[in-house]
């Protein structure tokens, strides 16, 4: 594409109403870079991700009936970026949003630094963690 005023072109539906923009390769990748967070951005607000409020029920059922060998802790920390807590429960910087817990022993958390998949596995002797990074980086 030679011509300027083929690098953006608007696509109209029959009733006259602007339906898309199609932008050229060759100018996308001019401006892809400082354009495409502006849209995630924009699409973010335009699809609003409603999240479900912490499973804390769950989370004294697991205190409630703690069965293993050493004393509960509520620590959480992320294997992924680093981000820790002493006490999950009473952290008031809240880096972790718990998304599930169970009496088998499992607990799950988002970090909210990095956003990995944080699951806390407790085992009859040990506490194991496990990550599942989300990140692109
Ligand atoms: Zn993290």
């Amino acid at each position: 594409m030679s011509d300027k005023n083929t690098h953006v072109l608007p696509l109209y539906d029959r009733q006259g109403n602007l339906h898309s923009i199609t932008i050229s390769a060759e100018l996308w990748n001019r401006v892809g870079r400082k354009v495409a967070p502006l849209l995630e951005n924009a699409l973010d607000a335009m699809y609003p991700t409603v999240e479900q409020p912490e499973p804390l029920e769950d989370w004294e059922s697991f205190k409630e009936f703690w069965d293993f060998r050493y004393p509960f802790n509520a620590e959480v920390q992320c294997n992924c970026c680093g981000a820790k807590t002493e006490d999950w429960e009473h952290d008031a910087a809240k880096p972790f949003r718990l998304t599930n817990a169970n009496l088998g022993g499992l607990l799950v958390f988002r970090c909210k630094a990095c956003g990995a998949t944080v699951r806390k596995k407790h085992f009859k002797d040990h506490i194991c963690y496990e990550h599942t990074a989300v990140c692109t980086e």
